[in-house]
């Protein structure tokens, strides 16, 4: 079980909160084509978190609630403990007992949404109920899907694409039975929290902007997996649907994230998650916070 210090802060009247699964090193080499001397070229610019001493990437797992005191809004939930057709079967997942020791029982989540349908976002969507069919993991949450995530996703599933390999059990029985919807990828959740279109990376991926008169906040999904992508758009991630679209996402999301001193509430980022990107001669500074 990953013990995490827990990580809040505020935009705003926002408060949010990283909920930790994991934190473990990447295969050598991931994003495509990272080493030592990649780090090594933003070692002033960059926390020592990103990779561990050798140029082997960290990656974490980990979902945000993003709470404005009437709604809690959580977004991604991580891998769960659904077994995925040629995967090692999962280790038992901490993500309800972070989400319990940060102040969130279940019941307590009024949203949930995934920025896109691989199955290391979706997994405590739902578990297994005492005749094992998944049950709704939130059972007072409304679940969001972006409309063409799920049409791009289903397609997948349907080829046996194992990225999708949870969308059977923690996405589908939700829109079955009512308790999900499909929206637009610009979605607005609340007056502070909308979806931002993210494309790239899956066909209908999308990122979550928070937006208050006191910040800004970026939940990044999958738009970058590791942090060093801020630097290099053009590493590719592991599954990367588009990679030429992924790439112009991100170098368009990093102008936006620094134009705005918008917050990066990193989904895969190891460390604190939390940071800001700032414009420095030669290129950029990233600042690690709470
Ligand atoms: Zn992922």
């Amino acid at each position: 079980m990953v013990v995490q210090q827990l990580q809040r802060t505020r935009i705003g009247h926002i408060q949010v909160t990283r909920i930790h699964e994991d934190e473990l090193r990447a295969s050598p080499g991931f994003p495509d084509g990272v080493t030592i001397e990649t780090f090594d070229r933003y070692r002033d610019s960059i926390p020592p978190s990103w990779h561990d001493g050798t140029g082997v990437p960290m990656l974490a797992m980990s979902g945000f609630v993003l709470s404005d005191g009437e709604t809690n809004i959580l977004v991604d939930t991580c891998n769960g403990e659904w077994a995925v057709a040629g995967f090692p079967a999962p280790r038992a997942s901490p993500f309800l007992e972070q989400l319990r020791l940060a102040g969130y029982a279940p019941e307590d989540i009024h949203v949930v949404v995934n920025t896109h349908l691989h199955f290391d976002h979706v997994g405590c969507n739902t578990h297994a109920g005492p005749d094992g069919a998944p049950v709704a993991t939130f059972p007072n949450a409304e679940y969001l899907f972006a409309r063409e995530e799920w049409e791009s996703a289903t397609e997948h599933a349907a080829h046996g694409h194992v990225v999708f390999g949870r969308v059977d059990r923690a996405v589908t029985p939700l829109l079955d039975s009512g308790r999900g919807r499909l929206v637009e990828r610009d979605h607005r959740i609340t007056d502070a929290v909308s979806l931002v279109p993210t494309p790239g990376h899956t066909a209908g991926h999308v990122s979550v902007g928070i937006i208050t008169d006191g910040g800004e906040g970026l939940v990044t999904g999958d738009m970058a997996h590791h942090p060093i992508q801020l630097f290099e758009p053009d590493l590719l991630a592991l599954f990367e649907e588009d990679s030429a679209e992924a790439a112009r996402t991100r170098a368009r999301l990093v102008e936006r994230l620094v134009q705005r001193d918008s917050l990066v509430l990193g989904t895969h980022f190891a460390g604190t998650g939390v940071g800001r990107m700032e414009r420095v001669p030669g290129g950029f500074r990233y600042i690690e916070v709470c």
